[in-house]
């Protein structure tokens, strides 16, 4: 904290429009007419859990990529998984959408298709492409075969049709149990992509579902039903992470089987990875139940909801998601770029307040005990628009434990016994002499202040090297602040681990106007960081800021 601005090496950073190989297809599509003038997107959540900033990549993507060409783009819950779902991450996934700043075409459940995906099903029976099969979980394991050796094929390959027909319908009116029976497409057992290999398309699971409740027993598999959703709503350009590359071939085989006209393309990107992060909802969902971290929207949790609670805004999330660019190299993002873009965005849209961390106390020794002044401090010294504010100034005052030093390092230029500094916005102060508890701890320093040197005043005196902000002690408020660490870190063997000090609360004293703070209301806590008063946490009596970034940007280009 030596400097006065930590914001210098950030803003040497220029914002650089990232180039987007799905834009350079479209365009082709475009020019070819392949879609006509069309460009629908979809963002294709499942509700089992709530999203984090990998998802806000995709939703930023998705929904940008519609605009930019004038189309369309839907919020579709891809929710064929009856087992992991819940109505709790339906909702929070559409608040989260909406607090990004984004508004879909249309919003809708893949379960409404289930009709449908049972109708293409039995079409793909009636062509012969699709049989039910009895091998149990094992057993298909086993028949798969490997990377290096095909396949076998299942002993129930070649049922006819009017069996498959008749025992799919069986299937679906609950005649089976659970594994008992599964539907498979009847592709290639020696294809050299393993998801060619008649790939189950139908299971059975005796589950109730969030939307469709017990109407069904039996539901499409992800790499089915996902080329349906998107061909029944007319989606042109199917977006989606890497890992589903080799599945590309299947969704192109489902389409093409059911003779969809102008079908759907899928096109793969890198996923989002970030350093000190954990991107998976099953972790995620795995920290909450074990009670790891408070909530999904624990601040230190990387969801959207975390990252808003935490005093994210819109605004950073979708500039970081610009400058990370799409592309389809697999790679990991310093964390520090987010922040970067929080800092960017909150610097000139916040007002600055005095919070005094490990308080010292200072005494005025030639100050008149009985007198208060106001004295006038900048609100944002970036954004001059912002104006000023008067703060309380008395003979007893704190300042951070970080501004004092006993024996001062070299190059300490802040105080210590004998130096003089500014106090920002009100006097010269020297230190004279440091006062102890018994314990040899510090009790407070005795000082004195030279009326000449009142800030505004235009002295043209002595030189001072350091300026320190201060409260004042007799009408500072006590303030709780929540201090973030990432919540992984590396042991000493490299292995990620969740970081025991992920959250250190401590108390501090402000200003008297942070008692007047709103829950959700952001400051920058002048030479700290940038920090929000916690929604949840903060009331009219007890206010606690949850820090949302320091000053100092790690951030190298
Ligand atoms: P997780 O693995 O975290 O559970 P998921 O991929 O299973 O995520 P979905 O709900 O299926 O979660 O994802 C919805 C969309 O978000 C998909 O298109 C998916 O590819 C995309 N997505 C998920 N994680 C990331 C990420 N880290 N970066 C970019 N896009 C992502
Ligand atoms: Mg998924």
């Amino acid at each position: 904290m030596a400097d006065m601005d930590k914001n210098i090496q950030s803003e040497a950073i220029e914002t650089q429009a990232a180039s987007n190989f799905i834009h350079n297809i479209i365009e082709k599509d475009l020019e070819n007419q392949r879609y006509g003038d069309k460009v629908y997107t979809r963002f294709p959540p499942e509700p089992n859990g709530y999203l984090h900033i990998g998802h806000a990549k995709s939703i930023c993507l998705n929904f940008s990529t519609a605009e930019k060409y004038g189309g369309q783009c839907n919020l579709r819950y891809d929710d064929t998984n009856p087992v992991k779902e819940d109505v709790e991450y339906v909702d929070s996934i559409e608040e989260d959408v909406k607090w990004l700043g984004w508004t879909w075409s249309k919003r809708l459940f893949a379960s409404d298709y289930f009709d449908k995906m049972y109708d293409c099903a039995v079409t793909l029976i009636k062509k012969g492409k699709a049989y039910v099969c009895d091998l149990n979980a094992e057993q298909m394991k086993e028949y798969r075969g490997t990377l290096k050796e095909p396949g076998k094929e299942s002993p129930y390959r070649n049922r006819t049709i009017e069996e498959n027909l008749q025992l799919f319908e069986e299937m679906k009116a609950g005649k089976y149990a659970d594994g008992e029976k599964v539907l498979r497409a009847k592709i290639d057992m020696a294809s050299p992509n393993i998801n060619m290999r008649d790939p189950v398309i139908y299971r059975t699971a005796h589950t109730s579902h969030h939307n469709t409740g017990d109407a069904w027993c039996i539901y499409p598999m992800y790499d089915y039903a996902h080329p349906i959703e998107d061909a029944i709503e007319g989606i042109t350009h199917s977006i989606c992470t890497l890992e589903f590359e080799d599945h590309r071939p299947l969704y192109d085989w489902v389409l093409s089987e059911l003779d969809w006209p102008t079908p759907p393309q899928q096109i793969e990107f890198a996923r989002l990875n970030l350093t000190n992060t954990v991107m998976s909802k099953r972790y995620l969902k795995a920290l909450v139940d074990n009670g790891e971290v408070e909530s999904w929207d624990d601040p230190r949790m990387p969801t959207i909801a975390g990252l808003r609670r935490r005093g994210y805004t819109p605004e950073a999330i979708r500039d970081f998601c610009d400058r990370i660019g799409v592309s389809k190299a697999n790679s990991l993002v310093d964390i520090a770029l987010l922040e970067h873009c929080i800092r960017e965005d909150l610097k000139s849209k916040v007002q600055s307040r005095n919070v005094v961390e490990n308080p010292i106390k200072i005494v005025i020794t030639n100050y008149p005990e009985e007198q208060t002044e106001e004295v006038e401090v900048e609100n944002n010294k970036e954004v001059p628009e912002m104006g000023n504010r008067m703060i309380p100034f008395s003979n007893e005052l704190y300042v951070d434990g970080e501004d004092f030093m006993e024996v001062p390092e070299k190059k300490y230029f802040r105080l210590f016994p004998g130096n003089e500094v500014r106090f920002k916005g009100a006097y010269f102060i020297k230190c004279d002499e440091v006062i102890k508890n018994e314990d040899g701890t510090i009790k407070e320093l005795h000082c004195t202040y030279d009326p000449e040197t009142r800030s505004g005043s235009g002295f043209e005196g002595r030189k001072v090297k350091g300026t320190i902000h201060w409260v004042d002690a007799k009408t500072a408020v006590k303030i709780k602040i929540r201090q973030y660490g990432y919540l992984m870190i590396e042991d000493e063997n490299g292995e990620n681990i969740m970081n025991p000090e992920s959250l250190v609360e401590i108390e501090a004293y402000a200003e008297p106007a942070l008692a007047e703070a709103k829950p959700g209301e952001r400051f920058q806590f002048f030479r700290h960081g940038y920090y929000i008063a916690d929604t949840k946490l903060t009331t009219d009596r007890s206010k606690v800021f949850n820090r949302i970034v320091d000053l100092k940007s790690s951030w190298k280009k």
